[in-house]
């Protein structure tokens, strides 16, 4: 279990023990936290027949089905864009048949707010009369997008976020190197999905950006030698503007900034036009930038 998230863990498997679960959780928290991964571990957990200490044996039928990722009794739902009623209207009839392995049956909603309202309703019965001995576990990074009538009934569990130094010392372990702390300041609440991002780009690192920038604003390059540099990571250079400008907000918004952001915006929409002139674009963008010290 992630070290951020191993207390909550440890109460969920004291109740789960005590037979003290609700049988609804709403798992919140930001993207990249880990909520799936801590949402799958506490299947894992309610499905082994043999728990130990608070975890999952690890040798149990459940827990040697779960680790081929073919255990009968779980169910998960998740969908890129919105989880539609006919896949909730499937899992809810896995789920009232009676349990394969005689034990506990759980289906996990992944980004539950997408689902349509009639995906909602049509979970709502089974959310209210649940058979025995089946548990729903619900994540999402948007409670706000659910339903009130979801939301009623079940109970609402919200991760603790990593402090800094948490999320520096695991990244450094999961990419065996030291990781910049203005980067991990920026993510410092989604260790998982810093990792990611330091994972797929390190041809454009936060690194390469903030030290174009740091010569750009002393003189030594100018925006268009930049641009031109940089024109193959276009959309990298604006999403890190963007996160340098949400830094400096941290010491002072002025204007500047605010209008940096501005343009940020315009230039990922003209991105998008396959004939667009990216050295251009982005010379205007980090033209911007530059000014922002200049004030
Ligand atoms: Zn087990």
């Amino acid at each position: 279990m992630f070290p951020w998230l191993a207390r909550s863990f440890k109460q969920l498997s004291d109740r789960i023990a005590a037979n003290k679960l609700h049988h609804a959780l709403l798992i919140q928290g930001p993207s990249g936290l880990g909520k799936a991964s801590f949402s799958l571990q506490l299947a894992q957990l309610l499905l082994c027949s043999a728990r130990q200490d608070g975890n999952a044996c690890g040798r149990c039928q459940s827990c040697l089905l779960n680790a081929a990722s073919n255990h009968p009794d779980l169910h998960m739902v998740e969908s890129d864009k919105q989880i539609g009623v006919d896949q909730i209207r499937d899992a809810i009839k896995k789920l009232v048949s009676s349990a394969h392995l005689s034990g506990a049956k759980v289906l996990i909603i992944y980004s539950a707010h997408t689902m349509t309202e009639s995906s909602a309703n049509a979970l709502l019965k089974t959310l209210e009369e649940p058979t025995a001995n089946t548990f729903l576990l619900l994540t999402t990074d948007k409670p706000e997008r659910i339903l009130p009538t979801i939301r009623s009934r079940c109970e609402k569990l919200a991760l603790p976020l990593p402090d800094l130094n948490t999320t520096m010392a695991w990244v450094k372990t999961q990419i065996n190197a030291d990781v910049d702390i203005n980067l991990a300041k920026l993510f410092s609440a989604r260790p998982l999905a810093l990792v990611a991002e330091l994972q797929e780009e390190q041809h454009f690192s936060y690194d390469t950006f903030s030290n174009g920038l740091d010569a750009l604003l002393q003189g030594r390059l100018s925006s268009t030698q930049l641009a031109m540099d940089w024109q193959d990571s276009a959309d990298k250079v604006v999403k890190w503007t963007q996160y340098w400008a949400r830094l400096q907000c941290a010491e002072l918004v002025s204007e500047s900034i605010w209008e940096l952001n501005i343009q940020a915006t315009k230039v990922t929409q003209q991105l998008r036009n396959p004939g667009v002139n990216k050295t251009l674009v982005l010379t205007q963008l980090l033209d911007k930038l530059a000014l922002t010290k200049a004030t």
